[in-house]
């Protein structure tokens, strides 16, 4: 008997494990993948860490989360600055100076937001219903157009006019020629991959693999005074309720006998007319070198193909939309009473977290309950 099982190795999972057993209490972990790491995993091939689930750049603002992260890897100074490609013109990201001096020929912040206004103005937006008068609010129609409409709507399989504005509001926007991607205080990627940086959080902690909980919830129950589950809140209850909806992800890999594909970690393909959302290119992660400093003579690319989930894909991306809000609080409340378990995560509580953000609510739930 354990004080607690918690199903899902990813970050929630593997947050809670280490406090719980930090506070001298017994952990039970399961996944039902053949490895640990949930989304975050990375694999070596050809002397690359290669993100198998997506790309993920640790980034935040949280100095708790950091120092916490902190102690169980180190961090390099990778910065993202993701390229879009509209159709063979790169811009740069975020939208800052560089893009706008791309898109309008303008060189001053003040020239920048005067186009930007005389554009939200011809569209006669005063309050944003919707990602697209969002966009357009914050960064005029000729960027919307170019930049974001394609890319969002390949990403979602949503018109950007029934998407929440919310999502648009990840991407910083500014008057700077900074091409930081995100306003984050520590940003980095964990010298020698995720996987041991989680491997390590998971130190001295019992671990099943390749086991399905749903499979059989009353014997893994069983196990555990407390269950934590990280997975998909409607996969717990069956479905009960009609399945949420979230977007999947298929990931297309080659390996290329060259050093430099694309001289960027991450280059956005921003036009409806290209299939895939981006092509990640995993060695500029490490900035193209192995732990010992060798240069790779080789390259690893993923194309990521977005599409709507179904039963049995995997879940990417919560849709954060009414329609999913209104059957998630239906979930929550069958959530609430069901005794002893705690779910938590971006499935478990069919949320559009990032790393640092997962990692925080795990301190937190773990401080309340333990
Ligand atoms: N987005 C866009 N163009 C881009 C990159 C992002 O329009 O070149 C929009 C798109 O709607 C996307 C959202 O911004 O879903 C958030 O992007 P982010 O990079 O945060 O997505 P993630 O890395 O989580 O997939």
């Amino acid at each position: 008997m354990y004080d607690y099982l918690v199903v899902g190795a990813g970050l929630f999972g593997a947050t809670f494990a280490r406090q719980a057993m930090d506070a001298g209490k017994s952990v039970l972990v399961i996944d039902k993948r053949s490895h640990v790491g949930g989304n975050v995993y990375t694999e070596k091939q050809e002397g690359i860490n290669v993100h198998v689930y997506g790309a993920h750049i640790f980034h935040t603002n949280n100095t708790k989360v950091w120092e916490y992260v902190n102690k169980f890897a180190s961090f390099n100074r990778f910065t993202n600055s993701p390229v879009a490609n509209y159709e063979g013109e790169l811009y740069s990201l975020p939208f800052n100076m560089y893009t706008f001096n791309k898109m309008w020929g303008v060189v001053t912040p003040e020239e920048a937001e005067a186009k930007i206004a005389e554009q939200k103005a011809a569209a006669g937006i005063t309050e944003p219903r919707n990602l697209e008068e969002q966009a357009i609010s914050l960064v005029g129609v000729d960027i919307y157009e170019k930049l974001i409409k394609g890319y969002t709507e390949k990403q979602w399989g949503r018109p950007c006019t029934e998407l929440p504005s919310f999502i648009i509001k990840r991407l910083p926007v500014r008057f700077t020629f900074d091409n930081n991607y995100f306003n984050a205080l520590y940003q980095g990627i964990p010298i020698g991959g995720y996987t041991k940086m989680v491997e390590n959080m998971l130190a001295g902690i019992d671990v099943k693999l390749n086991v399905d909980y749903l499979e059989n919830k009353e014997k893994w129950n069983g196990m555990a005074k407390k269950v934590l589950y990280t997975g998909a809140i409607d996969a717990y209850f069956d479905y009960s309720l009609s399945p949420l909806q979230y977007r999947s992800v298929r990931f297309e890999n080659e390996v290329l006998d060259k050093p430099n594909f694309q001289g960027n970690a991450a280059v956005n393909y921003t036009s409806s007319k290209v299939p895939y959302t981006r092509i990640i290119e995993h060695k500029w992660f490490e900035f193209g070198k192995d732990e010992e400093g060798n240069e790779l003579p080789k390259t690893i690319i993923t194309k990521e193909y977005s599409s709507e989930w179904q039963v049995g894909d995997e879940p990417y991306y919560p849709v954060n939309d009414e329609a999913n809000g209104e059957l998630l609080a239906k979930y929550k409340k069958l959530a609430e009473s069901e005794d002893n378990i705690i779910f938590g995560g971006r499935l478990g509580e069919y949320k559009y977290y990032d790393m640092d953000q997962v990692i925080a609510r795990a301190l937190e739930v773990a401080a309340e309950v333990i």
